[in-house]
């Protein structure tokens, strides 16, 4: 099926298509995650990764277990040639592309959370969605062994996920999470944009704007339900659909509708889709 495969590429960077062809690296490891299609939030992760003096390996595998069986997981964009140009302008090291009979040789044996992290917002719309993300995360950190590994914040359930997993299944890698990279529009980038059509690709920085205006009227003292609710007839008016639009206190998530004593970050979390097309963004505070 994979009908390009090079091995070597115009700079050093090595491309790896199975563990056992994994070069040792001297010094730290950083490492980037990804399921392919790098746009430029992918490369803000690979550079940082660099900046930071790492050894920097991406790996870039579609991982089907974190997709549902109705989801996107075959037409799902695929384009190595372009991401391998794009890791290693970006500086990095080594790219690893896995096989699912690598990743998976058996299904005998998978990470599975419980509690409000694993049933709340993006898992209550995709139930198996962060049972299969922290178990390719967890196989990639085991295979990989970095030192830090590297995250963006517009999946901020996801980061708060595998921090988690991090934490309690006492992994030997740090989270790094860095910022969304947006449009100049303010659009989120995501792999999936390239399903908008154009006039939805027109509506979609809306989404932010929603978010960026709701804050606003929150930390001018509107009663936070209010907010939401404005923000929420705001994207409707336009044609969201939206699975939820909440304001929630960090790291917890759990839901808040006042903003008095508090002492943690609070965050405004979004999910709504155009069409067939389901956007995520956030605003951290
Ligand atoms: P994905 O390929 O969608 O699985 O994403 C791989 C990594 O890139 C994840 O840590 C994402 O959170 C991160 N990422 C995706 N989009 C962006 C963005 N716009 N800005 C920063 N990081 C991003």
């Amino acid at each position: 099926m994979r009908s390009f495969r090079p091995n070597k590429i115009a700079s050093k960077m090595i491309v790896a298509y199975h563990r056992s062809e994994l070069p040792r690296l001297n010094g730290s490891i950083g490492f980037v995650p990804t399921m392919g299609a790098l746009h430029e939030g992918h490369a803000s992760l690979i550079r940082t990764s660099v900046s930071r003096g790492h050894q920097t390996v991406v790996s870039i595998y579609v991982n089907p277990t974190q997709f549902a069986p109705n989801e996107d997981f075959t037409k799902y964009p695929r384009t190595l040639e372009a991401d391998l140009q794009t890791a290693r302008e970006c500086g990095a090291h080594v790219v690893y592309v896995p096989s699912s009979e690598e990743i998976y040789p058996r299904p005998d044996i998978s990470v599975s959370l419980s509690g409000s992290l694993s049933e709340r917002w993006e898992a209550s719309v995709r139930p198996t969605h962060f049972s299969g993300v922290a178990t390719v995360v967890l196989k990639l950190l085991n295979i990989v062994r970095a030192d830090e590994a590297f995250f963006g914040q517009k999946d901020l359930q996801q980061c708060q996920v595998i921090e988690t997993m991090i934490d309690l299944l006492f992994l030997n890698t740090k989270m790094v999470v860095c910022p969304t990279v947006r449009e100049a529009d303010g659009l989120a980038m995501s792999s999936r944009n390239r399903y908008l059509t154009d006039t939805q690709r027109e509506i979609a920085p809306r989404l932010h704007e929603a978010l960026v205006g709701c804050e606003l009227n929150i930390k001018s003292d509107m009663h936070v339900e209010r907010a939401l609710e404005i923000a929420s007839a705001k994207l409707i008016e336009v044609g969201f659909n939206i699975d939820y639009f909440s304001m929630v206190e960090l790291p917890s998530m759990e839901p808040r509708l006042s903003v008095t004593n508090l002492n943690s970050k609070l965050a405004l979390i979004t999910a709504a889709a155009l069409g067939n097309t389901r956007l995520l963004d956030n605003v951290v505070w």
